[in-house]
């Protein structure tokens, strides 16, 4: 059963590889770092626009307090290196808020704005204002929490910004206590955010799993894990309403289990269960074109919708369905069909910008399997929507 397996991968300690090291994306990674993207995109907007005020909010400051041959080459620098870069990434997310490069031009503008603070810190710092440190400290915490990064891109744009601060210490030849103090920290900053970011990654990732496993569990069948009643409305809506956007053909086939309620009489529920998760198997090992879909009707009746088939295609598929079954020789002596377990098919066959309404080729599904089921049973028989003639099969 599908959902087994999943239970089977939501171990934390797979989640705190992929937090801490970079490996091949799988499908199933790429789909969660689209949640991640999802969830944390509207968060890192408004951060940057808070970004955008408290820059705009410093250069106020910077105008109203330094002398004016300081203010005037900070303010500009600020503004290009601070807001411009806000301002660029700001777009790109409005622009394209999915695109799976987005994070790294986060991850690039936390680099370029933290290191900048630092920079235009320590020459802002020339002219007698505070030194740099609270400001690198608020930007690191800026850079790990708010930015929407996951762990890995945080990390990488959270320590330029402390070894820019080093450097630039060095470079200005600050006071030994204040690179001292500030250094420390400083660094503990970037360890502090790294852990919270951490945390905050592994609580997405957990909070993803169980929404996919909600969602299969909510869409599969509990007994069989096939594709439940619900799901495959949803699937079929779906199908009918492409296919009549590219005029294609639309199958659909009912599958019933013969004289089931004899099996379980004679062999009792248990057993009949193993029957219905037998046939699903047998059923599900055909689900190989992308719209093909198998799934439980209900009881122990299936239903395959298949996208784009020939007539002939559609027979073949019956028969093969019948004989499939027949062959799996579960014993069934109850049965007045034969002496093992089979199974009776109906197909219809329609064009939904002919016929205008799925339910139409259901029903067509149904009658046809009435009349595998009056022919003896262990048999399929195909009905065209456009033809409505109905060619019963020969016994499989
Ligand atoms: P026919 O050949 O005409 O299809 O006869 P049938 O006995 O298969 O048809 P009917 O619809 O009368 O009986 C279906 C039986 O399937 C009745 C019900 O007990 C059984 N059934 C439905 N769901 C389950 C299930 O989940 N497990 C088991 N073991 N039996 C089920
Ligand atoms: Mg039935
Ligand atoms: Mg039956």
């Amino acid at each position: 059963m599908p959902y087994l397996n999943y239970y089977s991968k939501v171990e934390p300690k797979v989640w705190i590889r992929r937090i801490l090291l970079p490996e091949k994306a799988s499908e199933e990674e790429q789909e969660f770092r689209r949640y991640f993207q999802r969830r944390t995109v509207p968060m890192a907007q408004i951060a940057v626009l808070i970004g955008f005020a408290l820059v705009s909010g410093v250069c106020v400051l910077d105008w109203l307090l330094m002398p004016v041959e300081f203010s005037i080459p900070v303010i500009k620098l600020r503004a290009v290196t601070m807001l411009g870069v806000l301002a660029i990434v700001f777009a790109l997310s409005l622009a394209r808020p999915a695109d799976p490069r987005l994070p790294y031009a986060f991850m690039a503008a936390g680099a370029i704005v933290g290191s900048a603070t630092v920079v235009v810190g320590a020459i802002a710092a020339m002219s007698g204002t505070q030194f740099v440190v609270w400001g690198t400290i608020f930007t690191t915490f800026y850079v790990y929490l708010v930015l929407g990064l996951r762990f890995r891109q945080a990390t990488i744009a959270g320590w330029p910004v402390f070894l820019t601060f080093l450097a630039v210490g060095i470079m200005f030849d600050a006071p030994v206590s204040k690179m001292a103090y500030g250094t420390l920290f400083l660094l503990f900053a970037n360890l502090i955010g790294m852990y919270a970011c951490f945390l905050f990654e592994l609580d997405s990732r957990e909070l993803f799993h169980k929404k996919k496993l909600l969602n299969d569990l909510a869409r599969s069948d509990g007994l069989t894990g096939i594709d439940n009643r619900r799901s495959f409305d949803e699937h079929l809506d779906k199908v009918w309403k492409q296919a009549r956007r590219e005029s294609q053909s639309v199958a659909i086939l009912l599958i019933d289990i013969d004289y089931f309620k004899l099996y379980n009489d004679c062999y009792g529920h248990r057993p009949g269960d193993n029957v219905i998760q037998a046939v699903a198997d047998s059923l599900a090992t055909h689900e190989h074109r992308p719209l093909d879909r198998v799934a439980r009707y209900g009881g122990e009746e299936f239903v395959v919708v298949l996208y784009g088939p020939t007539e002939q295609y559609v027979r073949d598929y019956a028969s093969r369905i019948v004989a499939e079954v027949a062959a799996l020789e579960i014993e069934h002596k109850a049965s007045d069909a034969a002496n093992v377990v089979t199974v009776s098919v109906g197909a219809a066959l329609a064009w939904p910008h002919e016929v205008e309404r799925s339910e139409q080729v259901i029903r067509g599904a149904d009658d046809a399997l009435y009349q595998s089921k009056a022919m003896g049973r262990n048999r399929s028989t195909f009905y065209s929507l456009d033809e409505p003639v109905r060619l019963a099969h020969a016994r499989a």
